[in-house]
């Protein structure tokens, strides 16, 4: 996985003609922090985990990245998806950085004590190296608001009242409005300018989407609001389709009482992996990485795939997909609306300011459409793919600032 944002970084860096040092310093994390996370749970037994924390660069800001509890998290993941924190950060030119951790755990097969628990030792032992102005984690994968309360209290009680350690608070402990939904509002935004950019209607288009957690289930609501028809919805249980469209305040109330959308009655069900090549005019991966393959591109029939997961087209298959002309709306811009909300929460919790719901998503959809904009007039202005346009936004943006706070001429970064 680290291997293929390398491989995006260095195809936007060859555009650029940037020197091997420069690489070097931008694509080198700061710093990568492993921790060892020994708990008895509440069934007396004994279980170890591994925590991790990449900080990939701070030029802009202090570093943001969220925290995914998954089975598979390693360092590598980490570090690959903090990197791509910090280009997804400058894409939508928030001032932060980018940092990305984890714990190698299910929470699907754990207790919430347990649960809160090896949150807490995760903290305790990173306390040093995250905080408000250092850098401030987030919800991913298997994390939520609750998780992230943990966090704020835990580390709060080693260093006093800090609600910025972290953002994707619960609205009733300093979290912000739209702060759940952002990047399914950000992924809905960044379609709908797609679209228009296309002259094509929401009504005229039918979505499939790989996912149906935070992110998956905000993009679909939202979406299907528009008058698009979301025709199938796969998640870890399986999968369920509806030609005429699912209903998906039905489904997402489905999801909330049984866990996944296995055996909801609006629709037939089907094996889950089948999302990938399901018969949509657009696909949105909203779950795991690496799903879209050498082995599965061509067989892909969305004309349009919308990135809400990270890095979840393998370079095999971007290519592949690019010269069977499908576009590719990146993950450092599709998702990007949840460090953007993020980043207004931070603010709010700075401050010591609350910002209406208006606001929020007001502020939000002028930086998604912005961001878009610029990705657009850089893939025109170099003639590229629009993934290797926002890397290039990116790598100019963290770039100059890298290097402006050393030595080195920052010309360095064309
Ligand atoms: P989540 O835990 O809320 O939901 C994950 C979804 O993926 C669930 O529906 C789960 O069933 C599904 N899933 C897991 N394994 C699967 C499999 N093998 N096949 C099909 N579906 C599977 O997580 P989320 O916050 O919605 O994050 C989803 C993706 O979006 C991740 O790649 C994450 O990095 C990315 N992302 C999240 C945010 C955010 O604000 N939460 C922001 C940017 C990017």
């Amino acid at each position: 996985m680290l291997s293929d944002t390398h491989y995006y970084f260095n195809k936007a860096a060859d555009v650029l003609g940037l020197s091997e040092i420069v690489r070097k310093i931008l694509l080198t994390p700061q710093r990568s922090v492993k921790v060892e996370i020994v708990i008895e749970n509440c069934e007396n037994e004994l279980k170890y985990y591994t925590g991790y924390r990449v900080q990939h660069n701070n030029a802009r800001g202090p570093m943001k990245g969220g925290l995914r509890y998954h089975p598979s998290m390693n360092e590598d993941h980490a570090s690959a998806l903090a990197g791509l924190m910090t280009w997804k950060t400058a894409v939508v030119d928030v001032p932060f950085g980018g940092a990305k951790g984890g714990i190698d755990c299910d929470p699907h097969t754990m207790s919430d004590k347990d649960l809160s628990l090896v949150t807490r030792l995760f903290v305790a032992q990173m306390k040093d190296v995250i905080g408000p102005m250092t850098d401030i984690p987030a919800p991913d994968m298997n994390t939520n608001a609750k998780v992230m309360s943990w966090i704020m209290d835990e580390y709060s009680k080693y260093e006093g009242f800090s609600p910025g350690v972290v953002t994707g608070k619960p609205l009733h402990l300093f979290g912000s409005e739209g702060r759940e939904e952002a990047t399914g509002r950000g992924v809905m935004l960044i379609l709908r300018e797609a679209l228009k950019d296309r002259g094509t209607a929401f009504s005229d288009i039918t979505v499939a989407i790989q996912g149906f957690g935070n992110v998956g289930s905000h993009a679909a609501r939202l979406i299907a609001e528009q008058g698009a028809r979301i025709v199938a919805v796969a998640d870890h249980t399986g999968g369920v389709s509806n030609t005429a469209g699912l209903d998906v305040p039905a489904l997402c109330e489905w999801v909330v009482e049984t866990g996944g959308v296995t055996g909801f009655s609006g629709g037939t069900a089907f094996e889950g992996n089948d999302i990938i090549t399901w018969e949509a005019d657009v696909l949105i991966p909203a779950a795991l990485q690496d799903v879209i393959t050498e082995e599965n591109a061509n067989g892909v029939k969305a004309k349009m795939i919308v990135e809400a997961a990270n890095a979840p087209t393998t370079p095999a298959a971007d290519t592949l997909l690019h010269q069977r002309g499908i576009t590719i709306l990146p993950d450092i811009l599709a998702n990007a609306g949840g460090v953007t909300v993020s980043y207004f929460e931070w603010t709010q919790n700075i401050q010591q300011f609350r910002w209406e719901i208006d606001r929020i998503n007001d502020e939000l959809e002028k930086t998604m459409c912005k961001a878009y904009r610029s990705v657009c007039d850089m893939a025109e202005e170099k003639q590229v793919d629009l993934r290797t346009a926002a890397f290039i936004l990116a790598i100019h943006r963290v770039g100059r600032a890298t290097l402006a706070r050393t030595h080195i001429e920052s010309t360095m970064v064309p």
